[in-house]
């Protein structure tokens, strides 16, 4: 199961289809109807809850005091999302000098917990402290929204489908097995919960009860919440030997077009850490460069895409990656991003997408996101086509593609 973030749920909710309140002509007439439609739509909801278990004392505990959908919420689903920031903008904010004093307070106060998170999941502490730094801010902006009312509004509107009500049944499991009470069961407008911001899916798949008190508890206890982000990224898969990349210095010349391998093999082809530290022997790692070729060049390893399938943004993958350095004590990136933003708008890469499906090399949805799979296409095209192949989806790519017969 994935999970969003406010960010990337804004982008994915700006696109589906929006369901008015009704055609009622006074404000009044309107927030009627949205109630007698949120009744019935809770009232439709019951019996499935009860196929999972949940008790009717526990069913009407939940949704006590929640007589219609959040108007705030409905409106945030209408904004533009953030997705297309610039990654540089991302990471100035996500991994802020004050972000990374408030990381290393934790990791002297927290140690012991750490220690023992790490031998039991082996992922490292400074890994599992950036997600949560990046997340709640180390449990400062956990969420104030109650989550089931959030997931009901959201539900009930029918946004990404049924997705949001599965959340919602799978959070009044939550409330029938006691983990939490309705009333401290909170997070983000998109029912993103607690410090670890799990949906309530891998709540129920990867939560755990660190700390013993019989509660999995990613609301009010730390422990149990670095412990549940270290279960989950253990569960996708996190390699316990290999760091989730580096930033890399390129040598002059530089074959691109062979941008995956091992990372022993990348070495012997001049590639360095920017840190000056020797890359390991073992392992298979792959060139990134979310700013083209003339930004910092990353050399990630499947651990980057086990953050990404945490949450599926490169931004957010980068800036868990380099926080989790920093707090280590790494340095700054070594590489300045670039001074233009030569990135292409949502329209610029829908285009793109449908000229390289039109060629054969790209099979994703035409959703005018960049990620790994257009980021792949745009390679081969580079390659095919005797560019530098970094990957990176410019206007002047697009403008090359459509001179093209
Ligand atoms: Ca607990």
């Amino acid at each position: 199961m994935r999970r969003w973030t406010p960010v990337v749920l804004a982008a994915l909710l700006g696109a589906g289809p929006v369901q008015a309140a009704g055609a009622a002509s006074t404000p009044a007439a309107a927030a009627m109807e949205a109630r007698s439609g949120f009744a019935a739509f809770v009232a439709a909801l019951r019996p499935d809850a009860e196929a999972r278990g949940v008790t009717p004392r526990t069913f009407s505990a939940a949704f006590a005091g929640i007589s219609g959908p959040d108007p705030d919420i409905l409106a945030r689903t209408r904004k533009q999302g953030e997705f297309g920031r610039p990654v540089w903008d991302y990471l100035v904010g996500a991994v802020s000098a004050g972000r990374i004093a408030r990381g290393q307070a934790q990791a002297r106060r927290l140690a012991p917990v750490l220690a023992r998170i790490e031998a039991r999941y082996g992922v490292p502490r400074w890994i599992v402290l950036a997600f949560w730094g990046v997340e709640s801010d180390f449990g400062a902006s956990a969420g104030s929204v109650p989550t089931i009312r959030a997931l009901a509004t959201l539900a009930e509107a029918k946004f990404r489908g049924a997705l949001f009500r599965d959340e919602l049944l799978a959070a009044l499991t939550i409330l029938e097995r006691g983990d939490v009470t309705p009333e401290r069961m909170k997070g983000s407008w998109a029912g993103a919960m607690g410090q670890v911001q799990f949906l309530p899916s891998s709540f129920l798949a990867h939560a755990v009860d660190f700390d013993g008190d019989g509660h999995r508890d990613i609301w009010g206890s730390e422990t149990d919440a670095l412990a549940s982000i270290a279960a989950y990224l253990k569960a996708l898969g996190w390699n316990p030997g290999l760091s989730w990349g580096y930033e890399v210095i390129l040598p002059p010349g530089f074959d691109l077009a062979r941008y995956r391998g091992n990372l022993a093999d990348f070495a012997q082809r001049g590639v360095r850490r920017a840190d000056g530290e020797a890359l390991p022997g073992a392992g298979l790692g792959s060139l990134f460069l979310p700013g083209g070729l003339g930004g910092p060049v990353f050399l990630i390893t499947d651990n980057f895409e086990v953050v990404r399938a945490y949450n599926t943004s490169d931004s957010y993958a980068l800036a868990v990656g380099h926080l989790a350095d920093r707090l280590a004590g790494g340095p700054v990136l070594a590489a300045p991003w670039p001074v233009r933003d030569a990135r292409l708008d949502k329209a610029g890469l829908q285009a793109l997408q449908s000229g390289l499906a039109g060629r054969g090399l790209y099979a994703g949805e035409g959703d005018g996101r960049a990620g790994p799979k257009l980021r792949e296409a745009v390679r081969q095209y580079q390659i095919a086509e005797g560019l530098p192949a970094d990957g990176y989806a410019t206007p002047a790519l697009l403008d090359h593609l459509r001179r093209r017969p």
